[in-house]
């Protein structure tokens, strides 16, 4: 019998496995199998050599509990191991360097672990004792036991294994769970899904005298074969459908998908799918799983994956990825970077390649698909370059547009007076029907930009096209909206222009949180009477209180609505005689008393300068801005007096708000009486 101390640094190891790693002891079963297949695809891999000449008989790893015993055990068909390999690989610990990477981060415990592969000592994490039986594949070798207690204490003596491989068994401590063989299913399920070689763990069920009873036939738990490990051209495409209900069972069929497949300058398969997601992101579960060897890694893959791929489903499997490490360590390896751009461009050439070769299919799938792209170009800056090519617009005819070929379509009619090309924009289709109708009277392309990250990628385009500029369509009066430079002007006289501000606001009616504002514009004959319109900078300041906090100053702003009076319009200019008929001879002298009196206060105010008034002077600036304030009511209640009996004036009014959603209640109803009455 041999005794021993393991190697001098593992001294320090063995209060760390189990302390720290606490929270994610379950590993020690994906590590321990992983020894098992290593050592299983090693003979296999010596047999094809010809230097191994024996049988190979059953190749399985079985994993089995016993829970009177108290005992889990890991049985392999592997190389096995002899004295002298049991010595080397596994007494003087596999902690290259560890030595002196200890030394250096002695008081970081979580450094250590992130660093070395913690492998076979793993199973120190949930057992009190381990024990080695092995019998190596090598001629004429003798069985071996090794056992140890979690001090740094082994014994070794000759075994008692009578075929070629590997048993370990684990003496299981407080970790009763890991004697359930519901737990280890659980287990299996996670970490072993896709083992290259076939993983057995209790017996397959059956359905026997109404309930579940075991068969003696094995279980497989693992499919050995996975999609992602074959040849892009083997495959069809029911069998990428089928991977992904295997993988994710109960989701709705993948949009698409991307087989990845590199061998330089790192190895690297994969297979990404596009969900189909469902209004909210709800991608919190079922992301992508991340593979070492068909060992799964894990699935919590920010920062190792492009931040927008966290949208995408599907697996990844590189030897490059280091098994075993902190994901902080994972996220600043460079390997890891590599491979995330990597991923990057290859997606993108992809998405590239089924736009290229079917554009049909990509354009049918664009509005699920959006998301994704959107999303990567916000995010990821080389994405974003490369999706430029093929990122779509769909405008209010549902057509679908390259940013080049939407460019020459609207180019000569939506250049304004200092040659930008503005882009029209409607984010509801059915509120903003009017105004699209109008834009497109007009001879101009409205856009449809009613997806969630619409409002963002707007401001990216913006951004990243020259001389260009989004205006949503009812942000101005159409004629307005793309500035040229006939502009016709306003044919009103200041009076005119007082009276009729007054006239139709006297009328408006209060509105719960919105403002309303009025302006004249001489538009075409053929615009409506009035127009509401909302500004451009207001509504997206708006738009984004919603979205962020800390930007409460936009939201509590009541919605501000411009009503543009189109004085080109024949009923405009019917209630614009008549006021002027029945009201100038009255207003006229109150007006002119209002512009007399402001004329004396800025006299005084500018005899003064800058200075503070006397007393006298400021008693009579005083009086005067009274007399104004009550020359003006008297003036708003002569022309209210009138308006208010001008049905044509509430009319047109009414019908604007109507056509935006702003007239509601008793105003409603009060617009319907009058309508039928006018009828
Ligand atoms: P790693 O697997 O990262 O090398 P481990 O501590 O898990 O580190 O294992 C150390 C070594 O012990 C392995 O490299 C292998 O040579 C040997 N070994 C472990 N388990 C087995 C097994 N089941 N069969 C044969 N050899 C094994």
């Amino acid at each position: 019998m041999q005794k021993g101390t393991i190697g001098v640094t593992t001294e320090n190891i063995f209060p760390v496995i189990k302390k720290f790693l606490y929270s994610d002891h379950e590993i020690f079963l994906r590590e321990l199998i992983s020894n098992a297949v290593d050592a299983t695809q090693k003979i296999r891999t010596l047999s094809s050599f010809g230097e191994f000449k024996g049988q190979l008989g059953d190749l399985n790893v079985k994993v089995t509990v016993d829970k009177n015993a108290g005992t889990l055990t890991v049985s392999d068909h592997g190389i096995g191991m002899t004295a002298d390999d049991i010595d080397r690989y596994i007494n003087q610990i596999a902690f290259s360097g560890a030595e002196e990477f200890l030394e250096k981060y002695k008081d970081n415990a979580n450094a250590i672990i992130g660093h070395f592969g913690l492998g076979f000592y793993s199973a120190f994490m949930v057992a009190k004792k381990v024990v080695i039986n092995s019998l190596s594949y090598k001629e004429g070798a003798e069985p071996v036991r090794w056992s140890c207690d979690g001090s740094p204490e082994y014994e070794m003596t000759k075994g008692d294994r009578s075929v070629r491989g590997t048993d370990i068994t684990l003496y299981i401590d407080d970790n009763k769970e890991f004697l359930e063989q519901s737990r280890i299913d659980t287990l299996l399920k996670k970490y072993c899904r896709f083992l290259p070689v076939p993983v057995i763990s209790g017996k397959e069920q059956e359905w026997k005298d109404g309930k579940m009873v075991d068969t003696d036939r094995d279980k497989v738990i693992n499919n050995t074969e996975p999609q992602w490990t074959k040849k892009p051209s083997e495959l069809k495409d029911e069998d990428y459908l089928n991977f992904y209900r295997e993988l994710y069972p109960g989701q709705e069929d993948p949009l698409f998908w991307i087989h990845l497949n590199v061998d330089y300058p790192f190895t690297l398969t994969g297979i990404l799918f596009f969900p189909k997601i469902k209004n909210n992101f709800e991608i919190t579960k079922n992301r992508i799983q991340l593979y070492c060897n068909q060992v799964f890694v894990t699935d919590s893959v920010e920062g190792v994956v492009p931040e927008f791929m966290m949208l995408l489903q599907g697996v990844i499997d590189s030897p490059d990825i280091p098994l075993n490490v902190s994901r902080s360590y994972l996220q600043s390896d460079t390997a890891v970077k590599k491979i995330s751009s990597y991923i990057t461009k290859k997606v993108a050439s992809r998405l590239e390649d089924i736009f290229k070769v079917d554009r049909a299919e990509f354009e049918k799938k664009w509005d699920d698909i959006k998301i994704f792209i959107q999303y990567g170009m916000l995010t990821d800056d080389k994405f974003r370059d490369a999706a430029m090519k093929f990122v779509l617009l769909k405008d209010s005819d549902n057509r679908y547009f390259t940013l080049d070929e939407y460019k020459t379509l609207i180019e000569a009619q939506q250049t304004d007076k200092n040659s930008n090309i503005v882009y029209l924009y409607a984010t509801d289709p059915v509120a903003q029907f009017n105004y699209i109708k109008a834009a497109t009277d007009r001879g101009y392309d409205v856009l449809l930009m009613d997806g969630q990250l619409d409002s963002h990628f707007v401001g990216l385009l913006e951004n990243k096209l020259e001389k260009t500029s989004f205006v949503r369509v009812d942000s101005d009066v159409i004629d307005n909206l793309i500035q040229k430079d006939d502009k016709k002007d306003v044919d009103l006289s200041a009076l005119q222009r007082n009276i009729l501000t007054t006239v139709f606001r006297s009328q408006t009616p209060e509105v719960d949180k919105a403002q309303f504002l009025f302006s004249f514009e001489a538009l075409s004959d053929k615009s409506q009477p009035i127009v509401i319109t909302q500004n451009e900078y207001m509504r997206r300041m708006k738009d984004m209180a919603a979205m962020q906090p800390g930007m409460n100053f936009y939201g509590e702003l009541p919605d501000s609505y411009n009503l543009v009076v189109n004085t080109e319009h024949p009923l405009i200019a019917k209630i614009r005689d008549a006021a002027s008929a029945a009201l100038d001879d009255q207003v006229k002298p109150l007006a002119d008393r209002i512009e007399a009196d402001n004329a004396e206060i800025s006299k005084i105010r500018d005899a003064a300068k800058d200075k503070t008034l006397g007393a006298e002077d400021d008693q009579k600036v005083k009086d005067l801005e009274k007399a104004v304030g009550e020359t003006r009511d008297s003036q708003e209640k002569i022309i209210a007096d009138y308006a208010k009996n001008q049905p044509l004036v509430k009319q047109l009014i009414d019908l604007a708000l109507l056509g935006n959603g702003l007239l509601k209640g008793k105003d409603l109803s009060a617009f319907i009486d009058r309508s039928i009455s006018l009828l």
